[in-house]
C-alpha cells in the first residue's frame, strides 16, 4: 500500500471545487443504506433525469387529451418530434443537422447503414473489425456478409491488439489498413471500446481506410456524450450510437446515426425504405414510391416512438446545457483521480488498470484485471457491501466508468477504497 494514501477529506476538497457537482442533483442516483450509491455503471446504463417523468406525463396527458390529433396538437407535435433532436444530436458527435437522426436501437442502425455502405465485390469484400468488437456488433457484420453470400469466417478479419497488450493501439489500425486494406470494403470500429475502454484516433484510421478504398463505420455506442467527436470533420462515413449509457436515455433506447454529408444526395446507394424515408411534404400524399430527402432522414423506416424518444430530448436538454468541451474536461480529471487511487491502491494488491494511460486515448472508464479474484463475485460485493456500482466481464475483469454528470471525486475515493476492501477480504 501507498506511503501517502489520498485522504477522503481530499476528494471532498475536489468536489466542493467543481463547478459541475450540482448536475449529480438532476439524476436519480439508486440509494445505499442512508445516502447514495457510487454509480459506475453509467457505461452500461446511465442514471435517470429527474426531469423524465414530468416530460413522459406531458406526453401521455396530450394523448389522453386528443388521442391521434396529438401528431398536430401536442405541445411538442408528434409528426416533427424527431426534429427537435436533430441539432442536439449533431452538437454532440460533431455533425452538421443533416447528417444525423435518431431512429431504432443500435443494432438496427448497423444493419441498416450497412445495407447501404457494405458494398462487397468479388476482389473486395472484407470487413475489418476489433477482435474484442463488442459481440453484438461482431454478429451483425457475420450476418452482413453471410447475406451477401460471403464466408464470415474469411470475410470478417479481427484486429488484435499486440501480444501482451489490452488494447488495440490506432497506429496498428493505421498500419494493417496501409498493409492489407486493398481487400477491405469496410471497417467497422467501436471508437472506444467497451472492453477496454480505448478511445481510438478516428481520423487517422478514417484517414487510412479511405486511403486503402474502404467505407468507414464508427460505433459511437461508448464514445456519445463521453468523449468529443468531429464526425464531420474527420470525414467519416457512417456512425451509429444508443443512448442509454452515457447519454441517460434509459433501458434500451433509441439509438443515433449519422451519414456523411457527402453520401446525402448519392442516388446510388442502395436503402432499405419506409414511409418515414419520404419527403415529410408529400408523406401524406400515400404515394406508393419515395420521394428522396437528402437528409439522414432518408434513412428512417417507422414513424418515431415518441414514449422513447421523450427521454432523448431530456437528456439532449442536458448536455446542450453543459456542453461537451466542459464534461469532457470534467471527465479527463474525475478519469485521472479514479486511476491514481486505484494505483495506489493496487500496490501490494493482485489488480491492475489496462485502460490505457493516456487521458486522450480513452474516455471515463477504466477497465481493472483482477488476478486470482472473479470479478463477478468482486463485482458483487462491491455493490452489496459498499454501495459501489461496477460491472464485470469474465472471467477476470471489471469496469467502472467515472461517468461526470452524476459521478463525484469521492465516489471515486469510494470506489478504490471498497475494491481494496474486497480484495483484501
Ligand atoms: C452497448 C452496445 C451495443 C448494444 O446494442 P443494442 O442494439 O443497443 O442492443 C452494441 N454495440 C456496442 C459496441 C455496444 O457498446
Amino acid at each position: 500500500m501507498s506511503a501517502r494514501p489520498i485522504s477522503e477529506d481530499d476528494a471532498r476538497a475536489r468536489d466542493a471545487a467543481d463547478e459541475l457537482a450540482t448536475l449529480r442533483e438532476r439524476f436519480h442516483v439508486p440509494p445505499f443504506g442512508a445516502g447514495e450509491a457510487a454509480y459506475f455503471a453509467g457505461n452500461s446504463l446511465g442514471l435517470q433525469p429527474k426531469a423524465l417523468r414530468a416530460r413522459l406525463g406531458q406526453e401521455l396527458d396530450d394523448w389522453a387529451r386528443v388521442g391521434v390529433e396529438g401528431h398536430l396538437e401536442a405541445a411538442r407535435p408528434w409528426v416533427s418530434y424527431h426534429e427537435l433532436l436533430r441539432e442536439p444530436t449533431a452538437r454532440l458527435v460533431g455533425a452538421l443537422p443533416a447528417e444525423v437522426v435518431v431512429m431504432n436501437s443500435l443494432t438496427v442502425n448497423l444493419h441498416v447503414l450497412m445495407i447501404s455502405f457494405y458494398r462487397p465485390a468479388a476482389q473486395r469484400f472484407k470487413i475489418l473489425i476489433e477482435d474484442s468488437a463488442f459481440p453484438s456488433d461482431s454478429y451483425a457484420v457475420r450476418s452482413q456478409v453471410a447475406f451477401h453470400g460471403y464466408d464470415p469466417d474469411e470475410a470478417v478479419v479481427r484486429l488484435k491488439p499486440r501480444p501482451g497488450e489490452a488494447a488495440l493501439r490506432s497506429e496498428d489500425v493505421v498500419e494493417q489498413l496501409e498493409r492489407g486494406g486493398a481487400d477491405i470494403a469496410m471497417v467497422l470500429l467501436g471508437a472506444v471500446n467497451y472492453y477496454s475502454g480505448e478511445y481510438l484516433d478516428i481520423e487517422a484510421i478514417t484517414a487510412a481506410g479511405h486511403a486503402a478504398g474502404a467505407q468507414v463505420g464508427w460505433d459511437l455506442a461508448h464514445a456519445a456524450g463521453n468523449v468529443i467527436t468531429r464526425l464531420h470533420d474527420w470525414e467519416v462515413d457512417w456512425a451509429a450510437w444508443c443512448s442509454y449509457k452515457y447519454l441517460n436515455s434509459g433501458p434500451g433506447s433509441l439509438a443515433g446515426a449519422f451519414v456523411h454529408e457527402r453520401h446525402l444526395a448519392d442516388r446510388s446507394l442502395p436503402k432499405l425504405a419506409g414511409w418515414w424515408s419520404t419527403d415529410p411534404a408529400i408523406r401524406f400524399d400515400m404515394g406508393p414510391v419515395v420521394t428522396p430527402v437528402d437528409t439522414a432522414d432518408s434513412w428512417q423506416l417507422s414513424n418515431p416512438p415518441i414514449l422513447a424518444m421523450a427521454p432523448v430530448l431530456v437528456s439532449l436538454e442536458i448536455f446542450d446545457e453543459v456542453g461537451m468541451d466542459a464534461l469532457r474536461a470534467k471527465s479527463i480529471r474525475l478519469t485521472g483521480y479514479l486511476e491514481e487511487l486505484l494505483d495506489d491502491a493496487a500496490d501490494g494488491r493482485p489488480f491492475e488498470v489496462i485502460t490505457p494511460r493516456d487521458a486522450q486515448r480513452r474516455g471515463a472508464q477504466l477497465s481493472v484485471r483482477l488476478s486470482g479474484h472473479d470479478a463477478g463475485k468482486v463485482s458483487a460485493a462491491l455493490r452489496r457491501d459498499h454501495g459501489v456500482y461496477a460491472d464485470s466481464r469474465r472471467p477476470d475483469v471489471i469496469r467502472l466508468a467515472p461517468a461526470p454528470l452524476y459521478c463525484t471525486f469521492h465516489d471515486c475515493w469510494r470506489a478504490a477504497r471498497a475494491l481494496a476492501e474486497v480484495l483484501d477480504a
